[in-house]
């Protein structure tokens, strides 16, 4: 599924700030908060790690509940809530204008990651198309992005989604059986096949050796590969043939 990018990029920025709306901040703090059983690899993520610069300085100003005392397990839940409720409202009613910025920014930044990320997710299936020879099928949702309506989604999404999905299953039923045999013949795109005449060509799937095995460069590699190994056959013959034949000499020759 596709869309125009820059479609995409208005749809984005949209869903960040709805998430942000939803509470994505007290999910962050969460990951964030001192003491917190966090892993590094959710740090990492999207969405988590534009916000270090902002959760600093916002605990550092006095708004964490961290003063070396230590706290009841409730009491911190309590400081807890009223921390992120106190974040919440940095955005529409700030006290530090200085804190709202350093937010902003970092909102911003979420977008811009996500719309990178966009970019290369775009980027790798037009390569699985150009490079690897993979049949995509493309289901635009460019419309429904724009329109927002159910309908629209219906229309321009989920039918052409379902029709190729059952285009695929009947070619797959009338071709995926031998009819000789009537055992199913697997699709198989991941194997490997190396081509030993060809300097040990690596082939990914077997649409992909089908079409190499049956060009001419090919062929002529595989015709002279014979013919250098009945060479070499017929020379390990001979010389055999010698060593028995020296054998025989020898065995003569005590007699
Ligand atoms: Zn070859």
């Amino acid at each position: 599924m596709d869309a125009e990018t820059s479609v995409l990029d208005r749809y984005v920025g949209e869903r960040v700030d709805s998430m942000v709306d939803a509470g994505l901040l007290d999910e962050v703090y969460d990951i964030y908060k001192p003491g917190a059983d966090y892993t590094r690899g959710l740090r990492q993520s999207i969405g988590v790690r534009e916000f270090e610069d902002f959760l600093k300085t916002y605990l550092s100003d006095g708004n964490s509940s961290e003063n070396g005392s230590v706290l009841l397990m409730e009491e911190r839940k309590d400081d807890d809530k009223v921390t992120k409720e106190n974040m919440r409202k940095i955005l529409d009613f700030p006290k530090d204008e200085k804190l709202k910025i350093i937010l902003e920014e970092a909102i911003d930044r979420v977008k811009l990651n996500t719309r990178r990320l966009l970019r290369r997710q775009k980027r790798r299936v037009s390569r699985l198309e150009t490079v690897f020879g993979w049949k995509i099928h493309h289901v635009d949702a460019t419309e429904c992005l724009l329109s927002k309506s159910e309908e629209s989604w219906d229309a321009k999404v989920v039918k052409p989604a379902s029709e190729i999905v059952q285009c695929f299953l009947e070619s797959e039923s009338e071709l995926g059986h031998d009819s000789t045999s009537g055992k199913p013949i697997e699709r198989d795109l991941w194997s490997q096949y190396v081509c030993e005449a060809c300097g040990n060509k690596v082939l990914r799937g077997r649409h992909e050796w089908e079409h190499h095995s049956q060009g001419r460069a090919h062929r002529k590699r595989t015709t002279q590969l014979k013919k250098a190994q009945t060479f070499k056959s017929r020379e390990k013959q001979e010389e055999e043939e010698e060593v028995e034949v020296a054998g025989d000499i020898m065995k003569a020759d005590k007699i």
